[in-house]
């Protein structure tokens, strides 16, 4: 393990942001890791565990120490008649991931095809697309526990999952190194088709059964159609979450906004787009010098070149006022923004 002093990030951060950190390290074997974490203490660095960079707003100078874990490997650890639990590295990369067990005939992941990012970084915000969350396939996980000092096993009951949430992100953020994650697959494919924009697209293209490859392909294309691709554009996909708010409150605002895109959860909360909210205060397409809101996708704030997390942020800011100041709803930055 060797520190990388003055590293620059700007490769390592979706944003494409021009980013240099004090001091920087790849580990793959715990030992590394725990020599890292000696001399981060020692010195009193802070510390950002980095995975792909496609979930952070990172700052132009970052003090301290930034971590990248490399683990690799997809290991079957139990293959049963209809399921499989298979172990990976926390530095797979998470579309070659999914792509990998739908050769292998494991099903369960391919609605969370072509999310930039590390297998490590999944289980931080519970990755979700079109109907399917990362935990719906979860078993448990290792990792580095930094008040104990040693590795442990977590349960998806102990990961707390919530909606692009879990205990990594909210009440111990900061405690956990994800070194490996367990996934429970299965051998039969059973679609999840919940969301409008996949199935249109499969029966525009005459599909009514759909193979998982289908599923698979169907989802990458429509995230090549809708999404800029961070290696063209900079950007960290959704940048505000959507918010969730009581029938009560939906009920009023849909009152004043009948064309308002709302879904009700489980709990009996609606979870409003926010892109539609964002994209009604008239924000869509907007520019402000380097950095603007995509013009096909209002929740994504992009980088034009040359932009920083300051301008950005600012950009942001004023977004989330001016919702705020139409719908009084708050909007919630999804992505970390460190330090
Ligand atoms: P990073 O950005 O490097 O890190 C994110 C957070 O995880 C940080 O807090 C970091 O400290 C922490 N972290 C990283 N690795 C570890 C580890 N090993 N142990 C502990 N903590 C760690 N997200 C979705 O949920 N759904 C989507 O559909 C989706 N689409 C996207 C589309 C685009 C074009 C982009 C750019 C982003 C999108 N995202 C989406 C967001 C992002 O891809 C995911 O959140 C992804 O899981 C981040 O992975 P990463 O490796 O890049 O994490
Ligand atoms: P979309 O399909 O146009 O839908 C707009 C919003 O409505 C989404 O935010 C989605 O919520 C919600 N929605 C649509 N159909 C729904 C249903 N049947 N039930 C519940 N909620 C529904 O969204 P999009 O922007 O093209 O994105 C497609 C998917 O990719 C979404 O799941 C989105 O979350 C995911 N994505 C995430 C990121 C990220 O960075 N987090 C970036 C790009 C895409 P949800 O967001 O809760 O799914």
């Amino acid at each position: 393990m060797q520190w990388q002093n003055n590293a620059d990030l700007t490769a390592q951060n979706s944003f494409g942001f021009s980013v240099t950190a004090e001091h920087y390290c790849k580990v793959d074997q715990i030992d590394q890791l725990e020599d890292a974490l000696k001399d981060v203490e020692e010195h009193g660095w802070p510390l950002l565990v980095l995975g792909g960079g496609s979930n952070l707003v990172l700052s132009e100078k970052i003090p301290g120490a930034v971590i990248s874990v490399m683990t690799q490997g997809v290991n079957v650890l139990v293959d049963d008649e209809d399921s499989a639990i298979v172990e990976v590295g926390a530095g797979e990369n998470w579309h070659d991931l999914v792509g990998q067990l739908l050769q292998m005939g494991l099903h369960g992941l391919e609605n969370l095809a072509l999310i930039p990012g590390n297998v490590g970084a999944a289980p931080v915000q519970n990755i979700g697309a079109y109907g399917v969350e990362m935990s719906d396939c979860f078993h448990s996980l290792t990792a580095y526990d930094m008040q104990t000092k040693g590795l442990v096993q977590l349960s998806a009951e102990e990961c707390r999952f919530g909606y692009r949430d879990s205990l990594f992100k909210s009440i111990e953020k900061g405690r956990y190194i994800i070194w490996s994650v367990r996934f429970c697959l299965s051998s039969i494919f059973k679609p999840v088709l919940t969301y409008r924009g996949l199935v249109d697209y499969l029966a525009e293209q005459g599909i009514n059964q759909p193979s998982s490859h289908q599923v698979y392909k169907a989802v990458c294309d429509i995230r090549m159609s809708k999404l800029p691709s961070p290696a063209i554009i900079g950007n960290a996909g959704s940048f505000f979450e959507n918010p969730v708010v009581s029938e009560a409150d939906f009920l009023s605002l849909k009152l004043r906004y009948q064309n308002i895109v709302a879904f009700k959860d489980r709990a009996g909360f609606y979870k409003l787009a926010a892109g539609w909210l964002i994209d009604q205060a008239g924000w869509k397409g907007h520019i402000a010098g380097s950095v603007g809101v995509y013009d096909q996708q209002a929740l994504v704030l992009i980088n034009k070149g040359g932009g920083d997390s300051v301008a950005l942020l600012a950009l942001a800011s004023k977004i989330s006022d001016s919702v705020e100041s139409a719908f009084g709803v708050k909007l919630k930055i999804e992505p970390r923004v460190y330090p």
